[in-house]
């Protein structure tokens, strides 16, 4: 299980890439400093009780170097031992190097990176070089025994291509993890790369039925997260959960904010570490109270929905940029939502009355080629993992 409570470390919003469509990276932002890090560690160590994981994002976290991560990852460990920290971290690897990795593996932290398919496509979407500095960057990480796995944007191009990338993870042996590209506010055309939320809910469900068909030859983590939400009717990732409260970001500067994606954006400050906050204290900033307004406004315009129990409404974010910051609606890929946990229910529904619990396939079942797997076969799988 997958700890409730998260803190994304931010150490720059800086990259040294320049993917076409990203909306996160700022050139010229500062670097965190260990001191920053001290503060957070002090702050956290009476503000909850429970288990918490880091991950470092950005920008690119790598350009931190490798003295921030001998120093930050023992002082966290060693300071909020009552919390078990755990740890992630986002990066491109343009930057891995064997000191990195060997830092890295040490404090066993798992990296999820960008890959958006085959070379010459992922390097169309992300910049000429990328595939190449990516993968000297893998090669690294795996040989220091470093985890990593690729999260591959789908844009309103390349979801042209589906089948091409899929098989791409597919023949390489990758975890897919996707994303599906959001209009980018730092574009003069900031809806050219985005994903339709339709197509997006289509992407899905085909990934759906290409999961079944190669059953045990790949994982798919958004097709088991989408099936865990509605088999056990609780969201299990942030998109489908109310975040707020469970998740905060912290910026180069020691800024809190409700996730990486607001980080830079003045109205959505709710402290700074330095001053340690209580939780009490952030609810009284203006961006708590905007965000819990987004909530409430969740509550009223999904009530309705089937799925509200494990949806939530989406990601906060995707709505307050597509409506301005106002509570006009909710998270637009509601569309592609409502399309994929609508057929993962119908599936289910029809497999359970159609088969007698005895036919069910048994936790943890093999996978045997040429056999067309139900989506009942996604417990065994998910159950083994
Ligand atoms: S704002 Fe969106 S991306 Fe950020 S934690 Fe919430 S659901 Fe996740
Ligand atoms: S599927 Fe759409 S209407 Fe239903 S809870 Fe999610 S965002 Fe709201």
């Amino acid at each position: 299980m997958k700890n409730p409570f998260h803190i994304m470390l931010i150490p720059t919003l800086g990259c040294p890439a320049r993917c076409t469509y990203c909306w996160s990276s700022e050139p010229g932002s500062p670097v965190m400093s260990i001191e920053t890090v001290h503060e957070i560690v002090e702050w956290l160590k009476k503000f909850r009780t429970d288990r918490v994981t880091f991950t470092f994002h950005g920008g690119e976290p790598l350009l931190a170097g490798a003295d921030f991560y001998r120093q930050a990852l023992p002082m966290i460990t060693a300071g909020l031992q009552h919390l078990k920290p755990e740890f992630a971290l986002q990066s491109n690897l343009w930057l891995m190097t064997p000191e990195l990795a060997d830092i890295l593996a040490e404090y066993h932290v798992p990296i999820g990176s960008s890959i958006d398919g085959p070379e010459e496509l992922n390097d169309l979407q992300r910049g000429k070089g990328y595939f190449k500095r990516t993968m000297q960057g893998y090669e690294i990480a795996r040989t220091h025994g470093v985890h990593v796995r690729f999260i591959c944007t789908f844009t309103a191009q390349s979801v042209k291509q589906r089948e091409d990338i899929f098989n791409f993870f597919l023949k390489n042996g990758f975890v897919m993890k996707l994303h599906p590209a959001l209009p980018s506010l730092r574009s003069n055309q900031p809806g050219h790369w985005a994903l339709d939320p339709q197509e997006y809910g289509e992407l899905l469900v085909y990934l759906l039925d290409k999961y079944l068909d190669h059953m045990g030859e790949i994982e798919i983590m958004n097709i088991n997260d989408l099936f865990r939400c509605v088999f056990t009717r609780r969201g299990s990732v942030c998109t489908f959960v109310d975040c707020m409260g469970n998740t905060f970001a912290i910026g180069p500067d020691g800024g809190i904010y409700p996730c990486y994606r607001f980080v830079g954006m003045s109205g959505y400050i709710l402290g700074n570490v330095a001053d340690h906050p209580t939780l009490q204290d952030l609810q009284q900033s203006d961006a708590w109270k905007r965000m819990d307004r987004y909530r409430q406004y969740v509550d009223q315009t999904c009530g309705e929905c089937s799925h509200i129990r494990y949806c939530r409404g989406g990601c906060p974010y995707n709505a307050i940029v597509a409506y301005g910051g106002e509570d006009k609606g909710v998270d637009p890929n509601c569309t592609a939502y409502k399309r994929i946990f609508g057929e993962i229910s119908d599936r289910l529904n029809r497999e359970m009355s159609e088969a007698p619990l005895m036919e069910m396939p048994p936790f943890g079942a093999a996978s045997k080629k040429n056999k067309k797997h139900g989506i009942m076969s996604l417990v065994g799988m998910i159950a083994s993992r």
